[in-house]
């Protein structure tokens, strides 16, 4: 295993450094995939599997080389941040691939993508249910020119749901796997744990589906020995965002189906009064919901996957 550091020396405060590593494999040719975790700060689950993945792979078996970075966003992580950069207030899953001349979190981004991603044969990115969500296990791919890989990594991955973000209906443009996925590189973004919690399942949730898609990659001998059943498989979504300041009681849970029409949750008054009733706006499933009451005009609700 190689001991390595992104290093940017050009950003305001402490010099930024990033700690990865780089794993050679011996046993033969094979790709270049890598997997990076921390993206958002707070969601621990993907960094604790990255940090599992660089100890458990044996240069002597493997096919090709792994490059694992634990934690990503670092100011992040160490100021416990959920979804942002401190810096300046941007979600760093929102600005890739980056802008050189950019503010702080655009900074970061086009180095990330330039150093560590667009290298790559391949990415995996591992995120789970920040601080104020729960959520279902997913993979999410985008539409591209190399979606028919990418489709095969969610598959591989083995979660149960899996979603294909079309370009047209994007809801989040700007994330590590559509700007990889438009150079070329096929991509996922992998969504195991829920609310900040650093839980051994979905740890280990993680770290199989990793092996598992190193096993499909033919980087890893033998069977990626996730066969069960086929994920449920979505062609968009539609993220809900509240139509008021309010104390949100969602009334469904993630990963449970919902009809069109039906409650998903209501919206308080200070006092606890009912201002507003939020009602799904077609079938589908909720594969994260806001567990926190508090709720600003235009925040985010859930996002709710659709056929
Ligand atoms: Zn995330």
């Amino acid at each position: 295993m190689e001991e390595l550091a992104l290093r940017l020396d050009g950003l305001p405060g402490e010099p930024l450094v990033i700690p990865y590593a780089r794993i050679e494999g011996t046993a033969g040719e094979g790709p270049h995939l890598t997997v990076v975790a921390g993206v958002h700060g707070a969601e621990y689950t993907g960094m604790a599997a990255v940090m599992r993945l660089i100890h458990r792979l044996d240069p002597g078996t493997l096919r090709g080389t792994v490059t694992a970075v634990p934690i990503l966003n670092q100011a992040a992580f160490w100021s416990r941040t959920a979804f942002v950069v401190p810096a300046d207030g941007k979600n760093l899953n929102r600005c890739f691939p980056g802008d050189a001349d950019g503010s702080y979190t655009d900074v970061l981004a086009h180095e990330i993508f330039t150093r560590l991603i667009a290298p790559s044969d391949y990415l995996l990115d591992l995120h789970a249910g920040d601080l104020p969500e729960a959520l279902a296990p997913f993979c999410l791919y985008e539409e591209s020119g190399v979606e028919d890989r990418s489709r095969r990594l969610a598959l591989a991955y083995g979660l149960g749901h899996v979603v294909r973000q079309s370009r047209a209906s994007r809801t989040i443009g700007g994330s590590t796997s559509s700007a990889a996925a438009d150079v070329g590189i096929p991509a996922i973004i992998a969504e195991v744990g829920a609310n900040g919690i650093c839980d051994e399942a979905s740890v280990d949730r993680h770290l199989r589906g990793v092996l598992a898609v190193c096993a499909e990659l033919g980087m890893l001998p033998g069977d990626p020995g996730l066969a069960g059943a086929p994920p449920n498989e979505y062609g968009g979504w539609i993220w809900m965002r509240s139509p008021v300041r309010g104390f949100w009681q969602s009334r469904v849970a993630a990963g449970q189906d919902v009809a069109e029409g039906e409650l998903l949750g209501v919206l308080l008054d200070p006092l606890g009064r009912e201002m507003e009733r939020v009602v799904a706006p077609a079938p589908g499933c909720p594969l994260f919901v806001t567990t926190s009451p508090a709720v600003v005009a235009d925040g985010l609700l859930l996002g709710l996957a659709t056929r």
